[in-house]
């Protein structure tokens, strides 16, 4: 190869790398060397199979664009895989995958279809590509009780967990989502254990940080054909936590791999903390795709579901500690004060555990109520303070928050000066003489009669009720 060449590919590799990014460029372009140019045709290899068709199918318009930047003649980028066909004559166009198939055929002598060689791939290679993420014991159907709110999710995930190898796969993905704390690992996790224990079919349950971390140190390590093959041999794939996802590449990455295996009849199971559409960073047809499943939602804990829940804490936790009682009277007295999530449920359950074995005493109501104060969170609206007020109307009008509070009496400042004095009487609990203080020193009739000023304004006034209204919202969402 000239050293022309080599200079070419550099700056190929260098449009290359701009245009789809340092993360994208490290993932699937950093080993892709150049073989030759012969007048149209550029030929590049890879060192696996699997890095060749996700290039293929994702890139390239990508390399053959930045290849005609710097030689315009280039009409055809040929790729193959290094290691196997290093001395290989016949060079696919990479338009045309299905002739490269059957080249991969005749060189490995496998059978046809990639997926039937992979379903044979050794369970080891799915560990040593992509381990799951821990699971917990107690996560199991046995455990997790059935109440109003989850009704329809346990039977989806049982559904799953019930399904055998080869079935039709009823809905794919089963999504759930769910608020912190209403069982969504609790219910992955146990679709991940019943699948497992029939050993027929394959489970992995992976949280979203530990499948792009996989997937991203599988690539690095060149293990990428064994990482693939490993999700291959899956038929269940599990993922927790999906709104972590974290990286617009990698989500992109991430969701060609789950396209990839939905399309291949594998059932997929994912959890967030809110709906596919609400996922903002990741693309229409990704969210579309998540949706095109099954969604169901769980919802808050009802009381007679909190009681069940801490009953079944508590009966586990006797499996080990048989003295450990806690009467029926503490249990509803939880369940009605703790009524945010099963983790807080689970604490207290701990807590008082802990307290009666460390200190041999039984449990009490006294004792339950002392315990778990911290825990009893109250149902208070969201509070709005002064400072994210006048920030927000200074935002708002363009003026500075110390114009907000000096005295300066021109226009623009009076008016979003009397907004702002008003929202602080109507969104906090704060007296008049106190918001006319942190309003530099006001008097309190003042902001009396800025309040009553915006008041009758904004009866009239439809453009400046809109303005009001909108700050409103702003501060419910922001502050
Ligand atoms: P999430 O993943 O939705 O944040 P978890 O699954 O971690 O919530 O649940 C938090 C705690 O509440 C766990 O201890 C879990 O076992 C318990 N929990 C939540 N829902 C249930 C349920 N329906 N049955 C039994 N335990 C539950
Ligand atoms: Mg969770």
């Amino acid at each position: 190869m000239t050293n022309t060449e080599q200079d070419r590919w550099s700056r190929v590799k260098g449009r290359l790398r701009s245009s789809v990014g340092e993360d994208v460029y490290s993932s699937w372009f950093a080993r892709m060397d150049l073989e030759s140019v012969h007048d149209e045709s550029v030929h590049l290899s890879v060192p696996t199979r699997f890095l060749k068709s996700w290039i293929q199918a994702h890139y390239a318009e990508r390399v053959l664009s930045c290849w005609q930047a710097e030689m315009p003649e280039v009409h055809r980028i040929d790729l193959s895989v290094r290691t196997a066909m290093r001395s290989a004559a016949p060079v696919k166009d990479m338009s045309v995958p299905q002739i490269d198939a059957r080249r991969v055929e005749r060189a490995d002598s496998r059978p046809t279809a990639e997926l039937r060689a992979v379903a044979t791939a050794p369970v080891s290679a799915s560990h040593d590509a992509l381990g799951g993420s821990p699971l917990d014991p107690r996560l199991t159907f046995a455990s997790f009780v059935i109440g109003r709110s989850n009704t329809l999710a346990h039977a989806a995930a049982r559904q799953v967990a019930e399904g055998r190898r080869g079935d039709p796969v009823m809905f794919n993905p089963l999504y759930i989502h769910a608020g912190v704390g209403l069982g969504k690992t609790h219910l992955l996790q146990a679709v991940t254990w019943a699948g497992n224990s029939g050993s027929e079919r394959k489970v992995l349950y992976l949280t979203a940080e530990k499948f792009m971390y996989g997937f991203v140190a599988a690539l690095k390590t060149q293990t990428s054909l064994a990482f693939k093959e490993a999700l291959r041999g899956i038929d269940v794939l599990v993922i927790d936590d999906l709104q972590f996802l974290q990286g617009k590449s990698t989500q992109a990455e991430f969701c060609h791999t789950l396209n990839a295996l939905i399309d291949a009849g594998r059932q997929v199971v994912i959890a967030a903390d809110r709906p596919p559409s609400d996922l903002e960073s990741l693309d229409d047809r990704v969210r579309s795709r998540l949706a095109g499943g099954l969604v169901v939602e769980m919802g808050s804990l009802g009381e007679e579901l909190r009681l069940g829940i801490l009953k079944s804490r508590v009966a586990s936790a006797r499996a080990h500690h048989a003295s450990f009682d806690v009467p029926e009277q503490v249990l509803e007295y939880l369940s009605r004060t703790i009524t945010h999530n099963g983790r807080d449920l689970e604490g207290a359950v701990n807590r008082l555990l802990a307290h009666s074995k460390l200190n041999n005493q039984p449990v009490t109501l006294d004792m339950a109520e002392r315990e778990v104060r911290d825990l009893i969170r109250p149902q208070e609206p969201k509070r709005i303070k002064i400072e994210d007020i006048q920030r927000v109307v200074a935002r708002q009008y363009n003026v500075s928050r110390s114009d907000l509070l000096s005295s300066r009496r021109t226009a623009n400042v009076v008016r979003p000066r009397q907004v702002a004095m008003y929202l602080a009487k109507t969104l906090t609990l704060r007296s008049l003489p106190e918001i006319g203080r942190r309003f530099g020193g006001r008097d309190h009739t003042t902001v009396l009669h800025a309040v009553r000023k915006i008041e009758a304004l904004v009866t009239k006034d439809v453009s400046l009720s809109e303005e009001v209204e909108s700050l409103k919202r702003q501060l419910q969402n922001e502050s």
